[in-house]
């Protein structure tokens, strides 16, 4: 029998791909395989021809960072004359505008803004949560500026966790993962923790009652093999939570870099590309309920990521770090709802807010 038979028997039978079979795949495999393995994985979770969507916006409230990762376009160093700390009036101004449109979820990302204490980030999201309560839901960090914060303020982890909880954060996201290897993160962003740090952090946020989500950008210039190693260890990862019966990762979203504006720059890879590694990320990664697919990066083709396997997208209202790195904004919803039509899918809003702990049907 062929390889490429002897892998759709395996997938359709409900048995795992391993590294090799996922590399001979990248090689070999046509699209038209792809799509049919991603739709059998995904058909374990979700109705084929459905799809879920939410309106969101990334509140970027301070753009000071000192990790200096050569692939961002948006960080500005402490003293830099463009260096900002917005106050809490404008995140609620950018709260309101996207309510009054009918979205419900937010974003926050800033930076390693050193001036920025636990004390900061607990009085933002406490007064966020008093003002908005069950309304509206947010990610409050990243897991790489979770573990900065706590750092920077001597706290460990879990007694940074202990106080946002406190102040009301409940999401936390798997943001600052990029390539989860660190031949990639010492080539590009040393500061930004190594793989152990960043896996570790994501236990403690479970354990310590919050959601978080897995996710991953590609098209730097990294390896096969790193890509490889980003979706071995956050399977792993997946694995043993889910064995140990605990929570694991709600979702997993892979979005695509953009070049320009940064030290890295570079060419962006085709959607054909990113397509193809969606397809990859769901054969592979068969314990996460949830693929995401990244409209903010790849617009019209990350619709055509639905027959890839992603079950669910945002459509983004506004993120400061990827347009300045190139990206372009789609605000019209119906717009971007009918391409997910004419890619043959039914979609329905996901309220966030009304679903926080969905994470645990994520067990095949
Ligand atoms: S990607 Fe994030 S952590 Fe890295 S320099 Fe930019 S803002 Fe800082």
């Amino acid at each position: 029998m062929s390889q490429i038979q002897n892998i759709k028997d395996k997938v359709a039978a409900r048995e795992r791909i391993d590294r090799a079979e996922a590399q001979w795949l990248w090689h070999n495999a046509s699209d038209e395989d792809l799509i049919e393995m991603a739709g059998s994985v995904r058909a374990r979770y979700h109705a084929p021809d459905e799809a879920t969507y939410l309106l969101m916006r990334i509140i970027n409230y301070t753009n000071i960072c000192v990790a200096k990762c050569d692939y961002c376009s948006f960080y500005r160093l402490p003293r830099a004359k463009d260096g900002y700390v917005r106050d809490k009036e404008w995140v609620f101004s950018k709260i309101d505008e996207l309510i009054e449109v009918g979205g419900d979820l937010f974003g926050f990302n800033g930076g390693f803004n050193p001036q920025l204490k636990i004390d900061y980030y607990t009085d933002l999201f406490g007064s966020i949560r008093k003002k908005y309560g069950d309304k509206i839901e947010f990610y409050a960090m990243t897991v790489v500026e979770l573990l900065y914060v706590a750092r920077l303020c001597k706290l460990s982890t879990p007694e940074a966790l202990a106080l946002l909880k406190e102040a009301g954060v409940r999401w936390i996201t798997g943001g600052g993962a990029e390539i989860l290897a660190d031949s990639f993160r010492l080539r590009h962003s040393p500061l930004k923790y190594t793989v152990a740090e960043y896996m570790e952090t994501q236990r403690h946020i479970l354990d310590a009652g919050l959601n978080t989500t897995g996710t991953m950008v590609i098209g730097f210039d990294e390896t096969l093999d790193e890509r490889l190693d980003h979706l071995e260890t956050v399977r792993a990862f997946q694995d043993e939570r889910l064995q140990a019966g605990k929570e694991g990762l709600f979702s997993f979203l892979c979005w695509t870099y953009k070049p320009y504006n940064n030290e890295l720059g570079g060419k962006e890879i085709s959607s054909a590309e990113y397509l193809r590694h969606l397809a990859l990320c769901r054969i592979y990664l068969d314990n996460i309920k949830h693929l995401r697919a990244s409209v903010l990066t790849q617009n019209q083709a990350a619709l055509s990521g639905l027959r890839y396997g992603a079950d669910d997208f945002d459509i983004p209202w506004e993120d400061e770090v990827t347009q300045m790195a190139g990206a372009v904004i789609e605000k019209d919803v119906d717009r971007v709802l009918g391409y997910a039509r004419d890619a043959g899918f039914k979609t329905r809003y996901r309220h966030v807010a009304k679903t926080p702990t969905e994470a645990c049907l994520a067990r095949v």
